[in-house]
């Protein structure tokens, strides 16, 4: 079941030209297109479903610094601070709040390895600290079992999945932006060898840059313009309870649990200790550069064979700009929830916290994340197109970082001083030797 989304009404013509067009309506799409309508550049977006219908509304919310790879630090406390003004910024409600962030250790061996992350955070003077049994169990009220303690950051936040990205769009089109949904762009048109257009299931529209911020996509889409993205898709799986008072504020993970207190009362819950690897075709394509990760993550890899495997290897991998493709045959990504997961969260959670074990779960769905073989996403030019650029593989953290992932990639695009350096996101990693690898703790 998807959830559901804040609606965004489509502009009703495709524009014949804009300086900038971002394809994608995910909260890295809209944000790409707020900052840059805010430049005063004239930028369409296009999306193929909805805005926010795939990763950026199907997320738990969370706007963490903690346990990150350190090379993405400098840009999501940059992040944080957009989105802390971002109800102002967009004058509606995106549901951000600051209200701490938590990892729970089960034991003393847990927390050290928790512990190990605090290099991180001395070196850019974050608030994460380890916290002691007694202070968790102050500050998560409810709590049943005995955990050795946590590693804290109460600076982190949330934010509403379903509300965010629609406001910003809405946002970036009070600003001058095009917003068109229902819209796939097919690929794109070069002159001299540089992007001159997009062509669109509904025509074509002439610009000087590209920003490519297709999530799950973005692979398929780069591929036909034989540019080589290597990205997989990971299920997570989510639930959505009823309403449930007295429960915690801070959003914590431990065992096999994670949760963020809505805005409506209830919980999102899932899981950071397991995800579901449908194996596809391009499973075995990439499978060397994902050896380091699986070694790192196999205790947490659920891996599946099933109907995804024919789907993509029927899946049409190049076409010409006057036919249709995938993007038109499949609107919005929409997996089911995989049942496992979610089981194992349930249990885990209501060990925790008895007061899950009653509590009505109102809808659960799934969400296709784009991941990197390092896991730290692509925010790029692409040297063979100049004129296009990426700005993908959020590796399933993407929603926290959006808001200053947009804003990097709009200042590449336009050319003038960056909001943080971009060098550690570029595309040419995975092939300039630099031999990029996950961190162990970071997911
Ligand atoms: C279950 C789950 C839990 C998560 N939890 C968190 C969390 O707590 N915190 C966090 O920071 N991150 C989290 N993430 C990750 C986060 O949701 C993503 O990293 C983020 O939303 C990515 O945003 P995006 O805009 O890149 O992609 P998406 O939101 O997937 O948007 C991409 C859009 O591009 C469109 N598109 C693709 N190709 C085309 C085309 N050719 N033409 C037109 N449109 C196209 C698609 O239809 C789609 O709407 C989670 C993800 C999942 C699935």
């Amino acid at each position: 079941m998807a959830p559901r989304v804040d609606p965004v009404a489509s502009d009703e013509a495709v524009p014949p030209r804009a300086d900038v067009v971002v394809i994608g309506g995910g909260i890295i799409g809209v944000s790409a297109a707020l900052f840059l309508a805010q430049k005063g550049i004239s930028v369409a977006l296009c999306e193929k479903g909805h805005i926010a219908g795939e990763q950026s509304s199907r997320n738990w919310g969370w706007c963490r610094k903690m346990v990150r790879d350190p090379r993405e630090l400098p840009l999501i406390i940059e992040s944080l601070r957009l989105w802390e003004r971002m109800n102002e910024t967009v004058e509606a409600e995106t549901g951000f709040r600051t209200c701490g962030i938590m990892y729970l250790g089960e034991s003393e061996a847990e927390l050290a390895r928790l512990e190990t992350w605090l290099e991180h955070a001395r070196e850019y003077q974050l608030d994460t600290h380890l916290i002691g049994a007694a202070e968790v169990a102050e500050r998560l009220p409810g709590l049943a079992k005995n955990w050795a303690g946590a590693l804290y950051t109460p600076s982190d936040g949330k934010g509403e999945p379903q509300l965010a990205a629609p406001a910003i769009a809405n946002a970036a089109r009070r600003h001058g932006a095009a917003i068109v949904t229902h819209c796939a762009v097919r690929g794109i048109e070069t002159e001299a060898g540089r992007v001159s257009g997009v062509v669109t299931e509904r025509g074509r529209i002439a610009c000087q840059s590209v920003v490519l911020a297709g999530g799950a996509w973005s692979r398929l889409f780069c591929g036909n313009l034989d540019v080589e993205l290597p990205q997989l898709k990971v299920l997570g799986s989510v639930m959505r309870t009823e309403r449930l008072d007295g429960g915690p504020e801070v959003s914590a993970s431990g065992g096999r649990f994670g949760y963020r207190k809505r805005m409506d009362g209830g919980y999102t819950v899932s899981t950071l200790g397991v995800r579901t690897i449908d194996l596809v075709p391009d499973s075995f394509r990439l499978a060397l550069d994902y050896l380091p990760a699986v070694q790192v993550h196999w205790k947490k890899l659920r891996f599946r064979v099933g109907g995804r495997f024919a789907e993509e290897w029927r899946m049409q991998r190049r076409w010409k700009l006057d036919e249709a493709t995938p993007f038109e045959a499949v609107r919005t990504l929409d997996p089911a929830a995989d049942p496992v997961v979610l089981d194992r969260a349930r249990a885990s959670i209501a060990e925790s916290f008895p007061a899950f074990r009653d509590v009505k779960i109102a809808e659960t769905w799934g969400g296709m994340m784009d991941v990197m073989p390092d896991a730290v996403p692509v925010i790029s030019a692409v040297d063979a197109v100049p004129g296009f650029f990426i700005a993908t593989g959020f590796s399933g953290h993407g929603f926290g970082i959006g808001p200053g992932a947009g804003r990097l990639v709009a200042d590449m695009v336009t050319g003038g001083p960056t909001l943080v350096d971009p060098t550690p996101f570029r595309l040419s990693r995975f092939t300039d030797g630099s031999n990029p690898r996950p961190h162990p703790l970071a997911s």
